[in-house]
């Protein structure tokens, strides 16, 4: 049933009982409940609730030995697979928190989010253990031991396998948990301003989260789900745990594919389909999209970036299966608002309703303090059981994004009559290219280390195919020649290529305030207008 409760924008859905449980447990729950039933379908391979639960329990178990106690960070550093579930659950259920790491992050990347999440212990796939093994020495202080998915690991290292193999299957004892209070997750974001930094989610967050997601039959356990999205990014481990507690059947893509993932929606009968809005574009415009069989199909989420609802439209003429627009940020575990699946109106254009349990106001963009008028833009924030404690070591920036336990999302929204949410821009830095966000602070740091560069601002420059792309205005030194290509290679070599610069404008001046930042905003609305212009 749907409340509200005033003309000043804020909405509430009738309370979720949410369980005090452990994050790890559960799964554990699960595996009472359908311990015979396909939790996992990877690469032709089925597991069962049981099976997964018990190899949960080996990893833990294993880790245990190892040293790993309560509160310590376990870095993740793989594409999809089962043994991410595995190590995450197994990190879990020994109270200690994981990190997730992109796996297309440069060595750089990685040495940064080991050193600053203080890692213990790593756990890698063999085709990206050599990245590590290039920074091992500057880590060597904190990161103890890494766990090698594969076949070959250097003397001192360990093979996830063996570990498995020689631990037990039974549940390792049972850790004093504060659910309010005990970190699980630290997954790193860029946050409003400034470098990546972890957002600090409890037990507590991810559990609230989970059920806020999957309630009023989103996902339940007739469903067969299709997950091609990165497990490292929050929404992949949102998409994980939700199918865990429900109870479906998970078929995993180590990496987006379109005609596989269409393919393997067909074989396995998947009723629900998860993308992010370039995948959404891929389908709309892929000619062959009849040849699948998709009756089974309930519903394709969408969501991480800003989509274009004529792209969606155009899908959902084609296949005749519902898109459902649904919103959210890492710092807040990260769902917040969904569209409805079960009754109610789904509507193209907005990001839908706020998630049960939250609570959700419009404010002034520039105090941050005054509630803005029914219908009128401002910015989104929302407070609730799923918003995180705050960034890991950034106090100042924990006290910029929460304010009497409101989680100032950075995103300028309006609120309908309906109670509909409608995400129109961003406040914040953060560029989305394809959904991976981009701190600008990080690759004008890179940038910043060329000898060519005097000063530069990166900005997201609107894009068609991948929603921005990141753009560098640069000044250069004196003198100083270079060809945009020879900078981009450079910030290439570095940083991941989700953020790379994939255009550059040499300038003369870079805007900034009296007291020297960069006038964002003013370079933003430029490229937004040369863009119109076009
Ligand atoms: P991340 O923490 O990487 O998930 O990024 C969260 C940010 O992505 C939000 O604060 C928004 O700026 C953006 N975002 C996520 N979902 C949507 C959406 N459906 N529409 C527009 N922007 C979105």
């Amino acid at each position: 049933m749907e409340l509200s409760d005033s003309g000043l924008g804020m909405f509430f859905r009738a309370a979720l009982d949410i369980p005090e449980i452990p994050f790890g447990e559960m799964l554990w729950e699960s595996a009472q409940r359908f311990p015979e039933k396909i939790a996992v379908i990877y690469q032709g391979q089925k597991m069962s609730f049981r099976e997964l639960d018990g190899l949960v329990n080996s990893f833990a178990n294993a880790l245990s030995k190892l040293g790993v106690k309560k509160g310590d960070r376990v870095a993740l550093f793989m594409t999809n697979r089962p043994e991410y579930i595995i190590a995450v659950y197994a990190t879990a259920r020994l109270g200690a928190v994981f990190t997730p790491m992109n796996p297309t992050y440069k060595e750089e990347e990685v040495a940064h989010q080991l050193q600053d999440s203080d890692a213990s212990v790593l756990v890698v796939q063999e085709s990206l253990y050599p990245r590590v093994k290039t920074i091992r020495q500057r880590v060597n202080k904190s990161l103890k031991h890494v766990v090698v998915i594969g076949q070959q690991a250097e003397e001192g290292d360990s093979l996830f396998l063996d570990l498995i193999r020689q631990s037990s299957p039974k549940h390792p004892p049972q850790v004093q948990i504060s659910w309010t209070e005990d970190l699980v997750a630290l997954p790193y974001s860029s946050g409003t301003t400034g470098l990546p930094k972890g957002a600090m989610l409890t037990h507590q967050n991810l559990v609230a989260n989970a059920i806020q997601f999957i309630s009023s039959g989103r996902i339940t356990e007739q469903d067969s789900m299709l997950i091609c999205l990165p497990f490292y990014h929050i929404y992949g481990v949102m998409l994980v745990n939700g199918a865990l507690y429900s109870g479906a059947t998970q078929v995993i893509m180590e990496a987006f594919d379109l005609e596989l993932s269409l393919s393997l929606a067909q074989q396995y009968k998947v009723s629900l389909y998860y993308a992010v809005p370039p995948i959404l574009l891929v389908l709309a415009n892929y000619p062959n999209l009849s040849a699948y069989d998709l009756s089974h199909l309930r519903y394709i989420m969408v969501g991480a970036a800003p989509m274009a609802p004529e792209v969606a439209h155009r899908l959902q003429e084609k296949t005749h299966v519902p898109i459902v627009q649904g919103y959210g940020l890492t710092e807040a575990s990260p769902v917040t608002h969904l569209n409805p699946v079960d009754q109610g109106q789904i509507k193209l254009d907005s990001v839908g309703l706020s998630v049960a349990n939250q609570e959700q106001k419009i404010v002034d963009p520039e105090t941050g303090e005054h509630e803005m008028e029914p219908g009128e833009l401002g910015e989104l924030i929302v407070k609730g059981p799923h918003v995180m404690q705050g960034y890991w070591k950034a106090p100042e920036e924990t006290a910029r994004t929460i304010r009497n336990g409101w989680l100032y999302t950075g995103d300028i929204a309006r609120i309908d009559a309906d109670g509909y949410v409608y995400i129109v821009d961003r406040k914040k830095e953060m560029i989305k290219y394809k959904g991976f966000s981009v701190a600008p602070a990080e690759v004008e740091a890179v940038l910043f280390q060329h000898e060519a560069v005097a000063d530069c601002a990166v900005i997201g420059k609107p894009d068609a195919e991948s929603g921005e792309i990141p753009k560098a205005l640069v000044l250069l030194q004196g003198g100083a020649r270079i060809e945009p290509e020879a900078l981009m290679e450079f910030v290439g070599s570095r940083l991941a290529g989700y953020k790379r610069v994939r255009e550059v404008e040499f300038v003369s001046n870079i805007p900034k305030t009296a007291s020297g930042k960069v006038l964002r905003r003013v370079l933003i609305e430029a490229e937004r207008e040369k863009a119109e212009a076009q």
